[in-house]
């Protein structure tokens, strides 16, 4: 048996016993830090669940009732463990609004999707438009935050430089100055890409460049590192992937993969390094919020065939692949996308029902802000919802929505901001950069009785350094930005571990965090200042067997006859900037052109 092989019989929990041990210190001894949950507007779960209460008492039309806000305290409509308002709407009765406005175009939603849709609406010429958005600030997944006057981003943190297909995507780059045509090149702009080094990988007690754990010449390891970069290749000359995934069509070879987990598709190749299996499923559960035994093959495949593919350590052709960050993360590209709505965005405004009748559509929304119930009626809507809360939302929601909405299983993240007094001492091997990962030892196979919120039913993803595009001489104060995607496992297993994010404390997570970055930074906890977090309750939509090939979702991403659109990354099956964006522009233009 080799020696990785023995490493992989040890059960995970063991070693994640080890690192305060290796830390040589007890962090939870040298914890200074303070903090708290940020980015989910709890209190308006809250009221809607008072407004629900007064409503039933009153036993007028008013109310919510039947909406709980159960589970939602600390989580955003986005996230929402049950959201507050989907059991409400489209079941209670709605309050009497006190005031009625006009617009000719609503949008639903100020995530990247909505955003685009106004974008693009506008572009067509729609000046008389409102994007209603639940939290103060538009972007959804794509928000940002500041702690200590330091930007650092609230969720999505990076976008690929766009392939051939992701036109929108490349306009949209063009036209915010970080894309350039010269003679005949595009050329992106180097402020915005990620500096030098990009990734590195603690592992076995050191950092490595790059994200793949070491293989020894002519080891199992690097032969299957071969194989399965040949495998990659040989794929993507059989069959199309592209960003956006819908323009690579739809065949029977997408579908047979869509059809089996990417754990059994490797099985089937008969890959089983735990070293490459490692660096696949971490590439999935960063991606999709899951790991190699819940997404489909297609999803597994998609992930490296649509962009530069796998790329085994010496080989000469790896370019890494280039991506652009900011300190904020995408909120860097949202904000940009929200400036020109102006008075257009009515954010703090939490969409109830969405009613689409003959000649117009009627939006009952409860403003946050004035603290009113307000009907807005308009001559079409973009629903740039996740399609769970879309499904409720909308009244008499069509088939296509429900069994879409059914299909989908979110998988829940945390994202916890760590606000460092001083740099951190960093050990030996690469320097650091700006995406860190922790390799996790042990086997993939998820072991049922662990605990939901243990890292090892869900390995944590290690962090990004929001100054690493500062070009300041010396290091300073910083933010980590680190990710944990809760999403491995069946519906019932995804549901507990949401519980567990939803329920335990701040304190609680924030040690958590701390805990399993000082496996490589003993000195994290003494160094700390601030620990914010964010948990999102159902943050992507995974792409499980099945999911990509569901009829009911690609007729929701078609353009619809009736007077509402629907544009929403969940429209794909998976989260990324290029699908929100995409379909919100062509959402956002079929409302325009049928005004
Ligand atoms: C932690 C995390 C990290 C990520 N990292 C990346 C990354 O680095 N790169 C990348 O490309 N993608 C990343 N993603 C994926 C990201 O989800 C997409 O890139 C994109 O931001 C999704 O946009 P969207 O508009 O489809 O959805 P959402 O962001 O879900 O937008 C939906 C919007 O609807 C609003 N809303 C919900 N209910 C209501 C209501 N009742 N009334 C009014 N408004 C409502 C929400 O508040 C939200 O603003 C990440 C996602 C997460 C969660």
């Amino acid at each position: 048996m080799s020696d990785n092989n023995t490493k992989s019989m040890i059960r995970r929990r063991t070693l994640l016993g080890a690192p305060l041990l290796l830390a040589g210190c007890d962090w939870r001894t040298a914890a200074t830090y303070d903090g708290d949950w940020v980015g989910a507007s709890h209190e308006r779960g809250h009221r809607l669940q008072a407004l629900s209460a007064a409503g039933s008492a009153s036993g007028s039309a008013g109310g919510l009732s039947g909406g709980s806000p159960s589970g939602s305290a600390g989580d955003s409509a986005t996230g929402s463990a049950s959201h507050p308002v989907a059991a409400s709407a489209s079941q209670g009765a709605l309050a009497t609004p006190v005031v009625i406005k006009r617009c000719s175009l609503a949008i639903v939603g100020g995530g990247v999707a909505g955003l685009a849709a106004a974008r693009s609406a506008m572009s067509a010429g729609v000046d008389d438009l409102r994007l209603f958005e639940l939290e103060d600030d538009p972007g959804g997944n794509a928000r940002g935050h500041l702690m200590g006057g330091l930007a650092c981003p609230l969720g999505a943190h990076y976008l690929p430089l766009p392939g051939p297909d992701a036109h929108e995507v490349s306009e949209l780059l063009h036209e915010l100055g970080l894309l350039r045509s010269e003679s005949g090149r595009t050329v992106a702009d180097e402020r915005h890409l990620c500096h030098s080094p990009q990734e590195r990988l603690w592992v076995d007690g050191q950092w490595v460049d790059g994200l793949l754990p070491p293989a020894d010449k002519g080891s199992t390891r690097e032969r299957q590192y071969r194989q399965f970069a040949q495998l990659v290749a040989d794929t993507s000359r059989r069959l199309r992937f592209t960003l956006p995934t819908h323009r690579a069509g739809w065949t029977p070879g997408h579908a047979l993969l869509d059809n089996l987990s990417f754990a059994n598709w490797l099985a089937a190749q008969g890959l089983d390094d735990t070293g490459l299996l490692w660096t696949l499923d971490y590439a999935c559960r960063d991606d999709y919020g899951a790991g190699i035994h819940t997404v489909s093959a297609w999803a597994g495949l998609h992930y490296f065939a649509s962009r530069h593919g796998f790329h085994a350590p010496g080989d000469e052709t790896a370019e890494r692949e280039a991506v652009f960050t900011w300190p904020e993360g995408n909120a860097w590209i949202t904000r940009q996308l929200a400036a020109p709505l102006g008075e257009r965005l009515q954010s703090g405004s939490v969409v109830l029902r969405v009613s689409a009748g003959k000649h117009q559509v009627q939006i009952d929304l409860w403003n946050a802000h004035s603290k009113q119930h307000e009907r807005w009626l308009a001559t079409q809507a973009v629903i740039a919802l996740p399609l769970h809360v879309a499904a409720r939302v909308v009244a008499e929601p069509s088939a296509a929505l429900t069994t879409a909405a059914a299909q989908l299983s979110h998988a829940p993240w945390l994202v916890a901001n760590l606000h460092l007094r001083t740099p951190l001492t960093d050990k030996p091997g690469a320097p650091p950069s700006w995406d860190n990962v922790l390799h996790t030892p042990g086997p993939l196979v998820k072991d049922e009785t662990e605990p939901a919120e243990s890292p090892a039913a869900n390995p944590a993803l290690g962090y990004v350094d929001a100054q690493h595009q500062s070009l300041r001489p010396t290091p300073g104060p910083t933010v980590l930005t680190a990710y944990w995607a809760l999403g491995d496992g069946d519906r019932a297993t995804v549901a507990r571990q949401r519980q567990a994010l939803l329920n335990d404390s701040w304190r609680n997570w924030s040690g958590r965090v701390v805990a399993e970055l000082a496996r490589a930074h003993p000195d994290l906890a003494s160094k700390t200042a601030r620990v914010d977090l964010m948990r999102y309750g159902h943050a992507m939509s995974i792409p499980m067997p099945g999911v990509r090939g569901s009829a009911a979702l690609q007729a929701l991403a078609q353009v619809q006859a009736g007077r509402l659109q629907f544009a929403h990354s969940d429209l794909a099956g998976y989260s990324v900037f290029e699908e929100a964006y995409t379909l919100g522009v062509a959402a956002g233009r079929a409302a325009a052109g049928r005004r």
